[in-house]
């Protein structure tokens, strides 16, 4: 078992998980096996509960296990897929040793932090490297160096090393190089102190990757080591990058392979890096570009929508067009004349996943706009439900139709809660939640998207279309295309649409750079389309 541990100091949001998931890819391009899991010093339990405006978007795993955002960057950057175990929390760990303490199974023994709680930590890190075998074992600790929250996973990590022993475990420290000053000198003080305050804990830092708005002189790079004790050459600097995908280079070019090879006693093979350098160059390409328009309304933090940021990424690098977002807060939208008109001219249009009654209209406007006027269209969860709102209203003139999550008391409910979820009062991890089957039917576009009829996706919702009003929908053009082995609906179409297609699950969970997802590359390929028509009868319009 060997480990590797990224902490991070100085402040939060330096791109630990990036570095993590970098870090990891470095070593799987020399044929190390790895595996990534994730510290969360927070008291809930997973991250299902939680608000997107704190912590950004809620990632959800095969297993149905709702977990930090970082997780889909640790399986973006492999192309594996994780499980719930990959994630710990404080909560998780306390209701852990609670459980074990009610049980009886400390025998009478004070529980304590030290060791009972350090002890769950480890043993739930073993267990992760034990069932999947892995070569090793990446261990990112939220939270900063410092936290009061993050001390007793730096103590376990701290035995940990102890009781493994020479060569099996290596430290990262991330942290941040700030640029002061009228002429802009890099400042080496923050991270001094942040290393200084690993050390108290126990730990010595065998790498530091510095963040920086610019890369580091071999001068300050040398200060860090000075007083900090790592070597020069371990001190790597990660300049802010255009893509977050060019970072596992950024690490190999300055010889991180070299030095975790070293540390951790592993062959030092040279790297093949694969199809991840072609997604690189073609992400660069710049054949042209499409104007997407993202209705959601957390627009305001783009972590918020973190996965389909990066799905859309993923079709740039696979397609060579630059794919621009253009973010309308949905709850803002039905009064913003001017982002009315702005939307009316984007190339395609997502209206996102979401819960509750805020936003709503603005989504249902997105919705009617990309219907009318034949804007590519995709509904992601809640945009898929909302569509059949949408539908029901102006198309099957139901004007009160509605979801009951918004309207309990509808007269046409064309999206209702799931039999088994009307008795749930828990709202962690209750929801119908992770990877379920889904048949599609064939000749429909969305099999002929995904060139096959059976495919498994990852599912987060409560609610779902009510059967009720299905054959009336059809018959005015709006067509079931998928459902799952139960028989809930999972997506539909409007073939006489352009391209206007919902779906109940999250296919922005299983995009990845070499392997984008199906829906996301059709869509921007739609948006392609529509805009190069525009551009053909531009002009003739022009002359006329
Ligand atoms: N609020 C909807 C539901 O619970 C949609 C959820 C989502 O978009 N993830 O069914």
């Amino acid at each position: 078992m060997k480990v590797l541990v990224v902490s991070g100091g100085v402040i939060s949001g330096l791109g630990k998980g990036i570095t993590t998931a970098s870090l990891a890819r470095l070593l799987k391009a020399r044929g190390i096996s790895v595996t990534v899991l994730k510290i969360d010093p927070y008291l809930n339990v997973d991250a299902g509960t939680m608000n997107p405006y704190q912590h950004g978007e809620v990632f959800v795993l095969d297993d149905g296990t709702e977990v930090d955002l970082d997780l889909g960057n640790y399986e973006r950057f492999l192309g594996q897929s994780l499980t719930g175990s990959h994630n710990i929390t404080t909560g998780k760990v306390y209701r852990a040793v609670i459980d074990k303490e009610r049980r009886g199974d400390y025998l009478g023994t004070t529980v304590q932090i030290i060791p009972h709680i350090t002890g769950e930590i480890k043993r739930q890190i073993r267990e992760v490297a034990q069932t999947t075998g892995a070569d090793v074992v990446l261990v990112e600790v939220g939270g900063t160096v410092g936290d009061i929250e993050s001390m007793p996973f730096l103590e376990a990590l701290r035995e940990l090393s102890y009781e493994l022993g020479e060569g099996q475990m290596a430290f990262v420290h991330t942290t941040l190089v700030p640029v002061v000053g009228p002429v802009g000198e890099p400042k080496t003080k923050p991270t001094q102190h942040s290393v200084r305050e690993l050390r108290a804990i126990g730990i010595r830092p065998n790498i530091i990757v510095a963040r920086a708005p610019v890369p580091l002189t071999s001068e300050i790079k040398g200060k860090i080591s000075l007083f900090c004790d790592v070597p020069p050459e371990a001190v790597i600097s990660v300049p802010d990058q255009p893509v977050i995908y060019e970072v596992p280079l950024v690490l190999e070019a300055q010889g991180v392979g070299q030095l975790l090879s070293r540390q951790l006693k592993l062959p030092d093979r040279p790297p093949d890096y694969g199809r991840w350098k072609e997604f690189l160059s073609t992400y660069r390409e710049n054949k042209g570009s499409v104007d997407i328009a993202f209705v959601g309304k957390y627009t305001e933090l783009k972590d918020a929508y973190l996965s389909h940021i990066e799905a859309f990424h993923h079709v740039q690098g696979n397609l060579g067009y630059s794919v621009q977002l253009h973010w309308y807060d949905s709850e803002d939208l039905p009064r913003d004349s001017a982002a009315l008109a702005r939307l009316r001219r984007a190339d395609a249009i997502l209206v996102a996943p979401g819960f509750g009654a805020r936003g709503v209209d603005g989504k249902n406007r997105a919705i009617e706009t990309a219907r009318t006027l034949g804007i590519p269209f995709l509904g992601v969860c809640y945009g898929f439900q909302l569509a059949t709102v949408e539908f029901a209203r102006d198309v099957l003139g139901l004007t009160q139709a509605n979801t009951t999550e918004v309207d309990p008391h509808t007269p046409d409910p064309v999206v209702c809660l799931l039999e088994e979820q009307k008795g749930v009062a828990d709202m962690g991890g209750t929801m119908r939640l992770g990877a379920q089957r889904v048949e599609l039917v064939a000749g429909s576009r969305i099999a002929e998207i995904y060139g096959r009829t059976e495919i498994w996706e990852r599912h987060r919702h409560r609610y779902e279309i009510n059967p009720a009003y299905l054959d009336r929908m059809a018959q005015q053009g709006l067509v079931v295309t998928g459902r799952s082995v139960d028989g809930r609906v999972e997506s539909f179409e409007v073939p006489s649409h352009p391209f206007f297609l919902g779906v109940q699950y999250h296919p922005e969970l299983l995009s990845r750079p070499e392997t984008p997802h199906p829906l996301y590359m059709a869509l921007v390929r739609a948006a392609l389309a529509r805009k190069e028509v525009a551009a053909s009868v531009a002009p003739a319009a022009a002359r006329a």
